[in-house]
């Protein structure tokens, strides 16, 4: 089976059901304390907003929750999109990107975060954000928050700061390959697991060993993944070029 498909993704959740994990959204995650096993699935819709889509019908058909975050960029925003992967109980979230939108000005940031958060509000309510990290853009857009406060604007959680991550394992589809933290920019955390994983299967073999940690996030970049022969091997290689490139800025930073 090739990685990065459908099918590929339906055996994680499977192997997930399986070993008993139960599956909550990062806002019910901040306010209930986790039980045992636990998995939160997290979306950063950058693009094809219809393949986020689909990761929402295929969990809503097992039963299970996520959350996805949403840009202010048309390949990403769509109301119609939006609604329905609310009505079927995910959450939804705001991917903010304003310190790029503000060229770097936190005062123009937060007013644009305040505007864009209040246009997805018209939509879905909204209770955490999420950064969107372009490995393109010279600005940090975590950086408002050194002058702000999210929280003044009903936002309980953003993952970055609000969660403990030795408590929660982190992994990351950045890359298209889950070790791809090593290459990545902007969407890194502190792995204090001593864990890695570059295939889908080796997390599921992980799984059914009953190695893999009790609490998890994934990040899902569902753009990525697709049983569409000609996207799929589009994907592969135009990701590999960019994963060089990333590779390259890391190393002349
Ligand atoms: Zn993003």
């Amino acid at each position: 089976m090739r990685d990065f498909t459908i099918a590929a993704y339906k055996n994680l959740l499977v192997s997930l059901k399986e070993a008993g994990y139960s599956f909550a959204t990062f806002s019910e995650f901040i306010q209930k304390k986790p039980g045992q096993r636990l998995v939160m699935l997290r979306h950063d819709v950058d693009d094809r907003k219809l393949h986020s889509l689909e990761f929402a019908r295929i969990q809503r058909d097992m039963g299970i929750v996520g959350t996805y975050y949403f840009r202010m960029v048309p390949e990403s925003f769509d109301e119609d999109v939006i609604r329905e992967i609310h009505r079927m109980g995910h959450e939804i979230g705001y991917h903010y990107e304003d310190m790029d939108f503000a060229g770097g000005d936190p005062a123009k940031a937060v007013q644009l975060f305040e505007q864009h958060l209040e246009t997805l509000r018209k939509i879905v309510p909204v209770s955490t954000i999420c950064m969107h990290g372009s490995p393109k853009s010279k600005y940090d857009n975590k950086d408002v928050w050194k002058h702000y406060d999210y929280k003044k604007y009903g936002i309980i959680g953003e993952p970055y700061f609000d969660i403990d991550f030795k408590q929660v394992f982190y992994v990351t589809d950045t890359g298209r390959q889950w070790d791809g933290h090593k290459v990545s920019v902007r969407d890194k955390v502190a792995n204090y697991f001593n864990l890695s994983f570059h295939t889908t299967f080796e997390i599921i073999n992980c799984v059914k060993n009953n190695k893999f940690p009790n609490i998890v996030m994934f990040n899902f970049h569902p753009q990525r993944w697709t049983d569409n022969t000609i996207l799929w091997i589009w994907e592969k290689y135009v990701q590999n070029i960019k994963n060089l490139i990333k590779f390259i800025v890391i190393k002349l930073r």
